[in-house]
């Protein structure tokens, strides 16, 4: 497929590594590449571990390093926010007036915080999505509060809870559900996660709603109150309650939005329209479901795919069926969990022990393996992850010998 040109909007990890790929696949067209942050691209996950600690400074979290970038020769807009889309006459709508014609576009804009309703306006309240949100919450932790209140023990409020008990700082972690991370690794998982905390010495509040943040005459954020009558007092608040999508600006572009861009199978939006990342929707084959993942793998996998698809024919377009992967840093332990797993799955522990948390389990449904979880197993991830790939069936999986 010939294409003149590619416009990339999103400018970060899945947009970057899109242009990359397309650069090795020899495509020597005009790449555009609009991000609506000041900052070339950064990595992400470090801004919850090593930059929030205060280990890391800006310059190790460039994506690629500034001589790379030149020889892939990429007109970036940053500062520039993709404001609209017309499938229809291919124009594409730019904050800085200037708008553009474009030939193929892949959509790559990732997605933001949720908040919380009632926080706005308080000082003290933070979200972590960008760099310059893990600034301004660095510099409040560098502040030293009397207590960081972190609401939602996802995996962003747990990491940002461990970081700061690393700091010293007093902590408490408010979660609705009955553990943390719960939704993503069931209870019986989860429940290792909230003695992880514990031991640490975090305040954890589980299966308790936060009623309100209130702050002081002087706005600063005071308290929390609790669903169960309780009250926290708090210097710092970091609300981690998931994400949304950033598809607002697509909204009668003639593409179809529910829960992020929804593509094919193949990461095709619509002819000479692709979409990677936190912002895709897609029917994933391996896993007979139409999922949108928020982790850094598959962020770089799809970019990668959905760049490719753009100089694709119809006829040689591959359906992207990834076994999705992530990492999730806290204290001394590395958290991994490959595949897709749901709460009721059957669990068995194939290496290590819970009571060390040291180990790996097993995740089957309906007789097949499904995913894997590793404390502090890197190896055993990777290679269970591979049985995934590979269709094994649990059975076989459990009496393998890895
Ligand atoms: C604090 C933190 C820690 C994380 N830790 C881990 C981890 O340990 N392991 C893991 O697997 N994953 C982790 N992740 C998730 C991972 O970083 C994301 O999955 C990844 O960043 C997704 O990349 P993306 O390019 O799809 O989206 P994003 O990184 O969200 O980038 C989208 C970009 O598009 C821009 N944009 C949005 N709308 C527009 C517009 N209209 N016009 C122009 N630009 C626009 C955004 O500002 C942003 O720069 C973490 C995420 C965060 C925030």
């Amino acid at each position: 497929m010939n294409r003149r040109s590619i416009t990339i909007v999103g400018a970060s990890l899945a947009g970057l590594r899109a242009a990359e790929s397309l650069r090795r696949q020899d495509f020597d067209g005009p790449i555009t590449l609009i991000g609506d942050e000041p900052h070339a691209p950064y990595d992400r996950p470090p801004l919850s571990k090593q930059f929030l600690a205060g280990e890391w400074e800006t310059d190790r979290l460039a994506l690629t390093k500034p001589e790379k970038l030149d020889e892939f020769d990429l007109d970036f807009r940053l500062g520039v926010r993709a404001t609209g889309f017309d499938l229809a006459t291919r124009r594409l709508g730019l904050s800085d007036d200037d708008d553009l014609e474009v030939d193929g576009l892949l959509i790559a804009t990732g997605a933001r915080c949720r908040t919380l309703p009632g926080t706005e306006g308080i000082d003290g309240v933070f979200v972590l999505r960008s760099l310059d949100d893990s600034l301004a919450l660095r510099a409040a932790f560098d502040a030293g509060p009397s207590r960081v209140v972190v609401v939602g023990a996802g995996f962003i409020g747990a990491e940002v809870a461990a970081t700061a008990r690393a700091r010293g700082l007093e902590v408490s972690l408010v979660e609705a559900l009955p553990q943390p991370l719960g939704r993503v690794l069931g209870d019986e998982m989860g429940a290792v996660c909230a003695d992880v905390h514990r031991d640490q010495g975090v305040d954890l509040r589980l299966g308790v709603g936060v009623d309100a943040v209130e702050a002081g005459p002087d706005g600063n954020v005071e308290r929390v109150r609790l669903s169960d009558g309780s009250v926290i007092e708090a210097e710092v608040v970091v609300v981690g309650i998931g994400v949304i999508p950033n598809t607002e600006w697509l909204e009668g572009s003639g593409l179809e939005l529910d829960n992020g861009v929804v593509c094919d199978a193949t990461c095709l939006a619509a002819p000479g329209v692709t979409a990677a990342g936190d912002v895709a929707r897609w029917p994933n084959a391996r896993f007979d479901e139409i999922m949108r993942v928020e982790h850094w793998d598959n962020a770089v996998e799809q970019g990668g795919h959905a760049a490719r698809r753009l100089l694709q024919s119809d006829e040689d377009a591959e359906p992207f069926t990834p076994v999705p992967w992530f990492w999730s840093d806290q204290y001394d332990r590395k958290i991994q969990l490959a595949g897709r797993i749901r709460p009721d799955d059957e669990i068995q522990i194939v290496t290590g022990s819970v009571e060390e948390r040291r180990f790996a389990a097993l995740y089957g449904r309906a007789g097949r393996l499904v995913g894997v979880l590793g404390f502090n197993r890197p190896r055993h991830v990777m290679q269970y992850k591979t049985l995934i790939q590979d269709g094994v069936s649990f059975a076989d999986a459990l009496a393998a010998d890895l």
